[in-house]
């Protein structure tokens, strides 16, 4: 069998064609695909029900350990083998995620493909450095000249389960590190975007990797707890209330979970910043992907003197922006709005502030159809009673409030029960530093934002709401793993000091060391 029967499989294509024709009810157990900027149906995949997913992962388990034993130099061959594919076949990854995403191809290409294809490599190159065997030093006198090995060893087989808003980097980029650790992955992706992951599937098969390695369970919630049921790891991104879910599920097994969630992120302005690259970087971040990202700047603190320039400036900008189907590349700069309900939390979100007294500088509601678009919004006069600025909007809609100095500005920032990303934008960089050490959020800039996320090497991942654990860095792949802990005595007595029988002498003995060794009461350093 090979690796893609053994999977989901899609009818249509995600460039436009339906498989049953555009309006048609899926046949039962298929799940229709939806481009969001057409309203046209693009494709079907399987809602998988408990008993595929436990076939597949079995599949998984019996591939895994011939995995393991190819070795770090192998698998990174067959990544950058993948990669090769990825870039052959780019007009066809992008052509899925647009299709599928209403995204621009611009966005595709960055936020996705490019992410993706540097993944294959960093993780390829660093695997076997950061799951290298740690000598320890035990400082211990019962331990002395023993052996101390901490290892790591693959998880077996990790479900990654995946959000509808990057299809790729948020599915199969968390892939990548667990195959490099020598796991065999069940992919999961959302059922509002499953067709670019069996165009992964598909790239990993001509790629050369062995059947089961890498195989994708199309379905809705359900076929996602299922993996939960089955997998011994699972890393999940995605919102906060099924974050919970899956961490309650997880529990009955004991299996680890690591989790990327949602987030509020602010953004801080402080009257000495750059006010352009500041604007610029507000609406960027806001708007990009119609404001679909994780740490996508949700709302802006800017310091009074400044306040009326930074604003005009950013309603400038917010103005021209170009919204529409994306297209050829260039054409538009926002596209739409993947996910049904999402937009409903936009609109509600926008009412809730503006019946609170906010302002409305552009934007403010939907675009006529076909397809699902928000326009680009900018609100003024907003506070923290207001949904906007403390519940994740997920939108193109940018809130901005005045604060009276810098202390007000953490204040607010950390009034929020998320911690993803932050930033802070001043020409003083100590100050800038200073201030982004007091953010409680896992990230925070100073002067940029979101930028980070592109640091392989370097822990990406969420305080309070918006995760557990981290992607990337040492930690981003020893997740993946179980640890062991080896000790080796290799002169040994027969008999160790400390053994049976109890001897009075030796009690004494380990009194006076312990006397000898802390007995003395400590003094202050001055
Ligand atoms: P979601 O939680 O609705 O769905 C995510 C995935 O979980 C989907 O594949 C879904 O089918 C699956 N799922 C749903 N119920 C499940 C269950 N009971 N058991 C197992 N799986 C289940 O999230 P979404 O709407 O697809 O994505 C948007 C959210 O993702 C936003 O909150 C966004 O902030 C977050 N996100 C976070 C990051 C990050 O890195 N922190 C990145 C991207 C998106």
């Amino acid at each position: 069998m090979s690796a893609l029967e053994n999977q989901g499989t899609a009818t249509g294509t995600a460039a436009g064609t339906a498989g049953q024709g555009n309006g048609a009810a899926p046949l039962p157990g298929r799940v229709a695909v939806e481009n969001p900027a057409t309203g046209q149906t693009v494709g079907y995949v399987d809602e998988m029900d408990a008993g595929r997913v436990a076939l597949i992962v079995e599949r998984a388990r019996q591939a895994q350990p011939g995995w393991e034993a190819l070795g770090f130099a192998e698998r990174a061959h067959l990544m950058k083998e993948l990669r090769y594919w990825f870039v052959q076949n780019r007009k066809r990854v992008i052509d899925s995620l647009v299709a599928e995403g209403g995204k621009t191809p611009e966005d595709a290409m960055l936020a996705d493909l490019w992410y993706v294809c540097d993944a294959l490599g960093f993780w390829g190159r660093s695997a076997e450095r950061y799951l290298a065997d740690e000598r320890i030093r035990p400082r211990s006198p019962f331990l002395l000249g023993k052996k101390i090995v901490v290892r790591y060893r693959p998880a077996g087989v990790v479900g990654v389960i995946g959000p509808w808003n990057y299809p790729l980097t948020n599915t199969f980029g968390d892939a990548i590190p667990a195959l490099m650790a020598g796991n065999a992955v069940v992919m999961k992706p959302s059922e509002v975007t499953p067709l670019t992951s069996l165009l992964v599937a598909e790239g990993v098969e001509a790629a050369g990797f062995p059947d089961g390695v890498l195989s994708v369970a199309t379905g809705s919630g359900e076929t996602g707890a299922a993996l939960v049921d089955r997998a011994d790891m699972i890393m999940f991104t995605g919102s906060t209330r099924t974050g919970k879910r899956i961490v309650a599920r997880a529990a009955e097994r004991l299996i680890p979970v690591s989790l990327e969630l949602g987030g509020k992120d602010p953004l801080i302005v402080l009257s000495d910043a750059d006010l352009e690259r500041a604007a610029n970087m507000a609406v960027q971040w806001s708007m990009s992907n119609s404001g679909q990202i994780c740490q996508a700047v949700e709302r802006v603190y800017v310091e009074e003197p400044v306040y009326d320039q930074f604003v005009g400036r950013v309603v400038e900008k917010v103005s021209h922006l170009r919204q529409g189907a994306p297209g050829a590349t260039g054409a538009v700069d926002v596209g739409a709005m993947t996910f049904p309900p999402q937009i409903e939390i936009v609109e509600r979100h926008v009412r809730d502030a503006v019946d609170k007294g906010a302002q409305v500088l552009v934007g403010g509601r939907r675009r006529e159809g076909p397809g699902r678009f928000y326009e680009p919004t900018v609100l003024t006069g907003v506070d923290h009673t207001m949904e906007v600025m403390i519940e994740e909007t997920f939108g193109p809609v940018l809130p901005i409030m005045k604060v009276r100095d810098a202390d007000e500005a953490v204040k607010l920032a950390n009034d929020t029960r998320y911690g993803l990303n932050s930033s802070v934008f001043t020409r003083d960089v100590e100050k800038g530093e200073r201030i982004a050490r007091r953010l409680d959020a896992g990230n925070a800039c100073v002067n940029d934002a979101l930028i980070n996320y592109l640091a392989h090497d370097a822990p990406f991942g969420g305080t309070g709401e918006s995760g557990l654990g981290v992607r990337h860095g040492p930690q981003g792949i020893r997740k993946y793993c179980s640890q062991q802990t080896v000790l080796v005595t290799r002169f040994g007595p027969k008999r160790e000091p400390t053994m049976f029988p109890n001897k009075r002498v030796m009690s004494k003995l380990f009194d006076r060391i312990m006397v000898l060794l802390w007995g003395r009461r400590p003094k202050r350093r001055s």
